[in-house]
């Protein structure tokens, strides 16, 4: 959009009053504007601050990310061609991270143009600026350029998503964090990464797999600290063997430019302190919500001490009219639940009468962390299982093996499952997968799951031979 189609859209929304207006084009955002407009044909508008659609899942998250994921996957299969006779390469086949980062970002850019247009075609008025409550049915918008106006709705959804948190350190500014990752021209040689999350883990593996010598620091003796004990300890000997340096209950306590332009690491490990010298450090501590310039006080939403908006379990906020959803909520932050929850509310406040029960059902959801090899998961852990409903109604079902494919190549990965089931019927409560292919496997059994199932059902289902997937039908 031009600055001024911007001007006189803006000017247009500030003399209507909304049935809903979205704080955030984002996955949660978008969605629920799109289904309350396009499906329900209730006037919308969403509000955006940056120049771009789509949030962190496009622009900084799980979109950009996949593609590096990819690019790896690419170096992986490179690395095993050989062993499956493929003819020995003179020279290593080398990774031209700054082409890759052009063809990504113009992918990202394509997917921009494509979210803008779903919104034009859906009939949902894009309105770009920052948005900040002036009472609980009026937005003030300030547009990058211009003067601010004011907007009216009856019900306002306030879905901003949340920020990578960055500890403050001496030097801490010359570490990067996950947006920084997406800025990186070049590849580094060595990176330090710190934190053991999602993010920290997926990027290690990333950077790890690309050739960059990677270290990655955890304040405890685990990753993954709140995965299942079969997916963090495997996960973990795994990126080890295939490299990846860890130091563990560490404190990264200062950053300092070196006179070569690298940068040295000064931390503490195990009580001793310590030193590295790398060119990238990138903080992968966690996020925090977007609330910040929101001026949320002045419609009194209630927030945790953190920030996290408070919602009930049909993303109502404190405040009637008011709705949160998505990262800003901190439950589940992941893109399908911020657009499941946003279409659902949708529903619920639009779609009349047979969607007045309309809500999300946080429980059983699946999620991938795309490590090197990937790790899925689904509800209750084994320790989560024993404490709710007690180690005598609790079974598991584990099997550790090498994948087929490893058949042929002397670097063996491993594959891990493990189900967790309760009661004499055992349902399947929990669903942990570590291997070569798991993020593709688990959709099907997140569906088994929420219908249900027992391990007799698993079993009952006749194995797909030869695949990894046919464990889990198979377990004893
Ligand atoms: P967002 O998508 O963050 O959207 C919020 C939008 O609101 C932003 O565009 C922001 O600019 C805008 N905004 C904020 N404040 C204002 C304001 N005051 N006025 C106007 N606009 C405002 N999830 C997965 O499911 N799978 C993955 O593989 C995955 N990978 C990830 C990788 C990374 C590196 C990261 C950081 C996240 C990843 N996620 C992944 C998580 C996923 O991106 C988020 O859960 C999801 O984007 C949250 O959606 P949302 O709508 O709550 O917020
Ligand atoms: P996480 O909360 O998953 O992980 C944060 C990590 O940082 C933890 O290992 C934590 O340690 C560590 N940490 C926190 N503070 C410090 C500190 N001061 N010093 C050292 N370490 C610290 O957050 P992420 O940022 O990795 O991811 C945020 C969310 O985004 C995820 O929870 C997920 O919902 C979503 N996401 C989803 C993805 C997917 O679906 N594939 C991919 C990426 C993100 P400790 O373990 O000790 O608490």
């Amino acid at each position: 959009m031009t600055a001024s189609t911007i001007q006189k859209a803006i000017q247009a929304s500030s003399n209507k009053v909304y049935d809903y207006l979205v704080i955030g084009g984002g996955s949660g955002g978008l969605a629920s504007a799109r289904r309350a407009s396009g499906i329900h044909g209730a006037s919308v508008a969403l509000i955006e601050a940056q120049h771009r659609l789509g949030g962190t899942c496009v622009n900084v998250g799980c979109v950009p990310k996949k593609v590096m994921w990819n690019a790896a996957s690419i170096a992986e299969a490179l690395r095993d061609a050989k062993h499956y006779g493929y003819n020995d390469q003179d020279k290593p086949v080398s990774f031209n991270w700054n082409l890759m980062k052009q063809k990504r970002d113009a992918y990202v850019k394509r997917l921009n143009g494509i979210y803008e247009r779903n919104l034009g075609n859906d009939k949902v008025d894009h309105i770009q600026g920052w948005a900040s409550f002036v009472d609980k049915n009026t937005i003030r918008v300030q547009p990058a350029e211009g003067e601010a106006i004011q907007i009216k709705a009856k019900n306002i959804l306030i879905a901003p998503g949340g920020h990578p948190v960055m500890p403050t350190i001496p030097g801490g500014e010359l570490a990067i964090n996950s947006d920084g990752f997406f800025d990186l021209e070049e590849q580094p040689q060595r990176v330090a990464v710190v934190g053991t999350g999602y993010i920290g883990i997926e990027l290690a593996g990333i950077f790890n797999t690309l050739g960059t010598q990677t270290t990655v620091f955890s304040r405890t003796q685990h990753i993954l600290r709140n995965f299942d004990p079969i997916i963090r300890d495997n996960l973990l000997t795994e990126m080890q063997s295939v490299g990846v340096n860890f130091t563990f209950d560490s404190k990264v306590n200062a950053l300092k430019r070196n006179s070569n332009g690298t940068i040295q690491v000064d931390y503490e490990s195990d009580g001793k302190s310590g030193q590295l010298e790398v060119d990238c450090v990138l903080w992968a501590t966690g996020r925090d919500p977007n609330v910040k310039g929101l001026n949320l006080d002045a419609a009194q939403v209630e927030s945790t001490d953190r920030g996290y908006i408070v919602v009930d379990d049909y993303q109502n906020t404190s405040v009637a009219g008011l709705y949160a959803l998505g990262d800003v909520c901190g439950r589940e932050e992941l893109t399908p639940v911020a657009i499941a929850a946003g279409r659902k509310l949708a529903d619920r406040l639009f779609g009349g009468a047979q969607f007045k029960e309309s809500k999300l059902d946080y429980t059983n959801i699946p999620t991938v962390v795309f490590s090197h090899p990937t790790a899925g998961t689904l509800g209750l852990t084994e320790p989560q299982a024993r404490a709710q409903y007690g180690d005598a109604n609790v079974k598991v079902y584990t099997s550790k093996f090498t994948n087929m494919y490893f058949s042929m190549l002397e670097h063996k990965e491993p594959t891990a499952y493990k189900l967790v089931v309760t009661g004499p019927e055992e349902k399947v409560v929990g669903v942990h997968l570590l291997g070569r292919g798991s993020d593709e496997i688990l959709q099907g059994f997140g569906v088994a799951v929420r219908m249900g199932a027992t391990k007799q059902d698993f079993d009952n289902c006749v194995a797909i031979h030869p695949t990894a997937a046919e464990e889990l039908v198979t377990m004893r």
